[in-house]
């Protein structure tokens, strides 16, 4: 079977042939395959690329990409547990959250919880991936004690949970500093953090987003915390909504700025903007998330300035689909993501790529790119390269 990919099949051009483009572009794409640092500013540019300067951007990501980590591309096996959909913080692109007594209310006890986890395990997961709404009624000890109910059940399950926003909650809820809150979950054997919770750092943007979240600095502040605490997390990025690229190209910045302090990230993950159901859509204050030709650039240019800092840039395949993810691992990316059985937060905003791929569908897709399955754990150990 072909795929569709209507940019480009194969890099025919020679890498640095960049005859055809505007010199200013091309300088940037030069310095970035020297692997120099591609400031904010240039990114700015790359992220205006059409046409034969989009190609151009696409062979250099890809080429990067090569280098970086070679042909393999990983996936993890992994169970989502979203406990609880209870949520007033009002965010509003969020389709995911319901108040109290609204059907559909959600919330799962500690045995339901540790019984999903036992499930994933027998199902071949190495990784549950657990956030939750902040509900108003949560007891002070709850994030504490999900993580002793899964470990109980299942000791060598890998715990990826909560966002920065939970952190910042539970915190608050047991009257403790980041500090001592994250040191106690490491304690009862929280495994990473999901770098959530982050959309676009920029003061005026989460503004217009939500009113009521983690601001930008408690978000650094709480993924700083965890990384010098040894424990690693996730970053990401959610776009197509009210930003623009000076915003995109600013995030990533600060991101690569915390890696070369801390090197606690282990992958980017750009989660383009579900707008179905998303009220900020639905208000009209919103656009219909990212096409496809800034996904392209999204993954491109991440890969470029986050070169020699972060190895892995990872595919969201709810939220683009197969057949875009299949482009953006031949654009900068590496990683499919999870098998994400049960996955709730993207099907409630209305993608409609479903909520569990198998083994041998991540290992197909990426076959017909040319390129090497290999299952990881969440810390990109490989465990079965599938050549
Ligand atoms: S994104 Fe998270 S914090 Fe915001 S409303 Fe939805 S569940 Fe609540």
């Amino acid at each position: 079977m072909t795929v569709a990919i209507p940019l480009f099949t194969s890099h025919t051009t020679s890498i640095d042939d960049f005859s055809e483009i505007d010199s200013k572009f091309a300088g940037i794409l030069t310095r970035a395959l020297e692997e120099q640092e591609i400031s904010e500013h240039e990114a700015v540019v790359l992220f205006s690329a059409e046409g034969s300067e989009l190609r151009s951007l696409i062979r250099v990501a890809d080429e990067l990409r090569k280098r970086a980590v070679g042909q393999i591309v990983t996936y993890v096996s992994v169970r989502n547990i979203n406990f609880t959909n209870v949520c007033y913080t009002g965010c509003r692109f969020c389709a995911f959250a319901r108040r109290l007594d609204d059907p559909g209310a959600q919330w799962l006890s500690l045995s339901e919880v540790a019984d999903r986890a036992v499930e994933a395990w027998e199902a071949g997961a190495t990784e549950v991936c657990m956030q939750g709404g902040l509900h108003p009624h949560m007891p002070p000890n709850h994030y504490r004690n999900l993580i002793i109910a899964i470990k109980e059940a299942v000791p060598d399950m890998h715990v990826h949970a909560f966002s920065p926003f939970e952190i910042w909650y539970g915190a608050q809820l047991a009257d403790m500093t980041y500090v001592d809150f994250l040191t106690l979950l490491k304690e009862v054997g929280i495994g990473s953090l999901p770098g959530t919770a982050a959309e676009i750092l920029d003061t005026n943007v989460r503004q217009q987003l939500t009113k009521n979240k983690l601001s930008s600095e408690e978000w650094v502040e709480i993924i700083t915390t965890a990384h010098k605490l040894g424990i690693r997390t996730t970053s990401t990025i959610m776009y197509g909504h009210v930003d623009s690229p000076p915003h995109w190209a600013k995030h990533i910045k600060l991101i690569r700025d915390i890696q070369r302090d801390t090197e606690g990230f282990t992958e980017f993950v750009p989660l383009g903007f579900v707008h179905h159901n998303a009220p900020i859509y639905l208000d009209g204050d919103a656009r219909p998330g990212p096409t496809i030709e800034e996904n392209l650039r999204m993954h491109a240019v991440a890969r470029i300035m986050l070169h020699g800092y972060i190895p892995n840039i990872q595919v969201s395949w709810v939220k683009m689909g197969p057949d875009v993810s299949q482009q953006c691992l031949m654009a900068g990316a590496n990683d499919f993501g999870g098998t994400l059985m049960d996955e709730t937060i993207s099907r409630s905003a209305g993608a409609p790529h479903g909520q569990h791929m198998h083994p041998e569908s991540f290992q197909r897709l990426i076959k017909e790119i040319g390129r090497i399955p290999a299952q990881r754990n969440t810390l990109y150990e490989l465990l079965e390269v599938q050549n």
